[in-house]
C-alpha cells in the first residue's frame, strides 16, 4: 500500500512555532521519566495563550476553553489567568468548569435529559439549547434561574477535514437549521451558537460565517451574543489571525453583539507529548517495534480520525534509512501508530516522544486489555518535570 506523507521530516502534524532547539531540550529534560506518559509543555501552552490573548485584547471576544479537548485540572490556573471560562458538553463538565476552572461556564448538549437539566443550571452562566423542543421545555428554567439562555444553530455548511465532524450533512442531530425556525417563537433566546468548523484557519469562518449570516442574520439585532463553537486553529503557525480579528470586530459593530470562541485544540495545539519506551522489536517482513503506549487505549483519535503522530527525530514513512512500523501493547492487530524511519536503529528501552498529545488523549482514553494509563505530567518553564496524575489497579477495577 503506497502512503503519501504530507510532512515526512517535520516533527508537527501542523505548521508550529515550537522550534527544533526548544524540541531538542525537551528531549533532554524528560529523558527519564517513567513512561508512558503524557507530558504537558507549559511553555507551549503560554505562547498559546498569548496568541489567544491578543485576539481578545484586538476584538474584546471572550474565549473558552473547551473542556473535552483538555482538561487537566493542575493547568487551569494557568489557563484561566488567560481566558474567560470554558466551556462544557454536559453535566459533569459543567460541574468540572465551575469547580475548578472557576470562570464563566456555557454548556451545550445536543439533549438535555430531565435528570441533569437542574444540575446543568446549576452549574453554567449559559445552557445552550440543541432543538426548540429542549428550549421550549428547560428554556424557562434557565431564565428563572437568571442565566442565559442559548440556541445552536446549524449553518448548513461546514469545513472539516472529515465527515465524521462534520456537523452539517443531512440527518445531522447537530443545531437547528433555518428551515426549523419558521413559526417558532425565540423570544427566550440571549444568543445564537454555532460550530461547524475542524482545524481550521479564518477563511474557513469566513465561509460559514457569511452562510450564516445570509439565513439568520435577521435574528442578531435581538441577541446579546453570538458563539462561533471551535475548531479554529489559531494558534497554528500562518493562522490568518487578522481575518479573524476583522471578522469578529465587523459582527460585533454591526449587530452589537458580544461574540465568543471556545476552542479546544485552538488552546493546547503542540503544548504536549506522550513518551514512550520501545519494550521490543519484532521481525515479520520488516522491522515492527512494540511500545509501551497504545493507539488504540492512550491516542484513539490516531485509529478514529485516522492520522499519522509525529515522532521527534523520525520521519514518518520510508525517508530515513531504518524503517519501523510502531505499534501498541493491546490485542488489537491495527493498533499502530504508523510506519516511521530513523536515522539509526531502534533500541529496546530507548524512549520516544509523540508530539501534539495534549489534545483529545487523556480526556479520550480507556483502559480496555487493562492497559494502565499513562501519567500525566506537566513540564514546567523552567524544564522541571513534575507527575501530577498516576494510576493504578485500583483506579482500573474501580470502574468496573
Ligand atoms: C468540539 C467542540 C469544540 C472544540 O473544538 P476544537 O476542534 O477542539 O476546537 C467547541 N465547541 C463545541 C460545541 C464542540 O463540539
Amino acid at each position: 500500500m503506497q502512503k503519501k506523507y504530507k510532512f515526512p521530516e517535520s516533527y508537527f502534524t501542523f505548521p508550529s512555532h515550537v522550534s527544533l532547539e526548544h524540541l531538542k531540550e525537551v528531549e533532554k529534560q524528560t529523558a527519564d521519566v517513567m513512561t508512558p506518559a503524557y507530558i504537558i509543555d507549559e511553555a507551549v501552552l503560554e505562547e498559546n495563550l498569548n496568541i489567544l490573548k491578543k485576539v481578545k485584547d484586538a476584538t474584546g471576544c471572550k474565549i473558552l476553553l473547551a473542556l473535552k479537548a483538555f482538561s487537566l485540572r493542575a493547568s487551569f490556573p494557568l489557563i484561566a489567568k488567560y481566558l474567560d471560562g470554558a466551556c462544557a458538553s454536559g453535566v459533569f463538565e459543567a460541574r468540572l468548569g465551575r469547580e475548578d476552572f472557576n470562570k464563566e461556564v456555557h454548556t451545550f448538549s445536543p439533549a438535555f435529559s430531565d435528570k441533569d437539566i437542574k444540575d446543568v443550571i446549576k452549574y453554567s452562566d449559559s445552557v445552550i439549547f440543541n432543538s426548540f423542543a429542549q428550549l421550549h421545555t428547560f428554556g424557562p428554567l434557565v431564565k428563572k434561574a437568571g442565566k442565559q439562555v442559548g440556541l445552536r444553530i446549524n449553518p448548513m455548511l461546514s469545513k472539516s477535514p472529515k465527515l465524521l465532524y462534520s456537523p452539517c450533512v443531512a440527518k445531522s442531530r447537530l443545531g437547528v437549521t433555518a428551515e426549523q425556525f419558521k413559526g417558532e417563537d425565540v423570544s427566550l433566546v440571549d444568543g445564537f451558537h454555532f460550530h461547524a468548523l475542524c482545524e481550521q484557519d479564518a477563511d474557513s469562518l469566513a465561509e460559514v460565517l457569511k452562510k450564516f449570516e445570509s439565513d439568520f442574520g435577521k435574528y442578531l439585532p435581538n441577541l446579546k451574543w453570538l458563539n462561533m463553537g471551535g475548531g479554529h486553529h489559531i494558534v497554528r503557525k500562518g493562522y490568518k489571525i487578522n481575518l479573524l480579528i476583522k471578522l469578529i470586530n465587523n459582527i460585533k459593530s454591526k449587530y452589537g453583539l458580544q461574540v465568543l470562541l471556545e476552542p479546544g485544540e485552538g488552546v493546547v495545539l503542540n503544548a504536549g507529548y506522550l513518551a514512550t519506551t520501545v519494550l521490543d522489536i519484532v521481525q515479520n517482513k520488516g522491522n515492527v517495534a512494540i511500545i509501551d503506549a497504545s493507539a488504540e487505549t492512550h491516542t484513539p483519535d490516531v485509529l478514529g480520525m485516522p492520522y499519522q503522530p509525529c515522532i521527534i527525530d523520525a520521519a514518518k514513512g520510508p525517508l530515513k534509512k531504518y524503517l519501523y512500523r510502531i505499534g501498541g501493547p493491546s490485542c488489537l492487530a491495527g493498533d499502530v501508530m504508523g510506519d516511521y524511519s530513523f536515522d539509526k536503529p531502534l533500541e529496546r528501552g530507548q524512549k520516544l516522544l509523540f508530539t501534539d498529545m495534549a489534545l483529545y488523549t487523556f480526556v479520550k482514553n480507556t483502559t480496555f486489555n487493562g492497559i494502565p494509563l499513562p501519567n500525566i505530567g506537566i513540564l514546567d518553564k523552567k524544564g522541571n518535570y513534575k507527575v501530577v496524575k498516576t494510576f493504578s489497579y485500583k483506579d482500573f477495577v474501580s470502574k468496573l
